[in-house]
């Protein structure tokens, strides 16, 4: 009787040790993906302010929405990341590897490209999805709050959004080999990309987005065609889905944009008004 007691207490214990540290692993990768995600758009919205001055003019309450969003999606994409991180480290779940020569050195650049055109293929046909009318009513809507969306916006979906996102990595780190660097430079590429695809200025030189590889590679100027017209350029990373599926509309430019921030500039910082024109449209 008591020998049983004994193992019953000791499973108790070992049981509650494993969530005791899966939870804090959770809360870490939390804690990491807000603070990354803090410190690029902070980053980001600094050099928006040296680069053009006022573009941020009469947004802020939208930016405190942003912001906002952005942290529930933190914990949204940190919690599955946290425990995998643990399942990792415990018992060695995911295909992540450390030693640099478990697999020839060629693919190390192609799995960083295989789980970008992966994650992008996932984000594109999700994201078309979402521009249907009910899935954008109640989900997609919050990220096209914002209007124009700044730096702070990279993160700013509903949770329902968030948790379409927060399931891609963890699912391929657990198929496809990375090496943990590799893996690392995806995340950077992604967190940077969520970014610079929002702050209403292309940061990117111009042979990137206007010659040959901008015809292939997604970076601000398209993805301001997205938030301005609605039913095109879903694309995440590469054009390759848009252009395949016809929905690539070409880039846009931010000269609207940039008049429309003057507008509100010159209206001491409240005309939120003339954003709202031209919106609206689900496709
Ligand atoms: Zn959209
Ligand atoms: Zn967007």
């Amino acid at each position: 009787m008591g020998g049983r007691s004994a193992i019953g207490y000791t499973a108790l214990m070992s049981a509650l040790s494993i969530i005791a540290a899966v939870t804090l692993s959770a809360l870490a990768m939390t804690l990491i993906v807000g603070v990354r995600y803090l410190v690029t758009s902070a980053g980001f919205a600094l050099a928006t302010k040296l680069r053009h001055p006022g573009l941020y003019t009469g947004l802020d309450p939208q930016i405190r929405r942003e912001i906002w969003w952005s942290l529930v999606s933190a914990a949204i994409y940190g919690i599955p990341a946290g425990v995998l991180a643990w399942g990792w480290e415990r018992h060695g779940w995911t295909r992540v590897y450390r030693d640099v020569h478990d697999y020839p050195l060629w693919y190390l650049p192609v799995s960083v490209l295989a789980y970008l055109f992966l994650h992008d293929t996932w984000f594109y046909w999700t994201h078309r999805w979402m521009h249907r009318p009910e899935p954008f009513k109640l989900a997609h809507a919050v990220h096209h709050a914002s209007r124009p969306p700044t730096a702070w916006a990279a993160m700013a979906f509903h949770p329902i959004e968030a948790l379409t996102g927060a399931v891609v990595i963890p699912l391929l780190v657990l198929a496809i080999p990375i090496h943990v660097a590799a893996l690392g430079l995806v995340l950077t590429i992604m967190t940077v990309m969520g970014v610079t695809n929002h702050m209403g200025w292309e940061v990117f030189p111009r042979f990137m987005w206007r010659g040959i590889v901008g015809r292939w590679l997604i970076t601000a100027s398209h993805h301001q065609r997205h938030h301005e017209r609605y039913g095109c350029n879903y694309g995440l990373y590469f054009r390759f889905w848009d252009r395949l599926c016809g929905t690539d509309d070409g880039v846009g430019d931010f000269a609207r944009a940039h008049a429309r921030a003057r507008a509100r500039s010159d209206a001491g910082g409240s005309g939120i008004a003339a954003d709202r024109g031209g919106a609206g449209r689900v496709a």
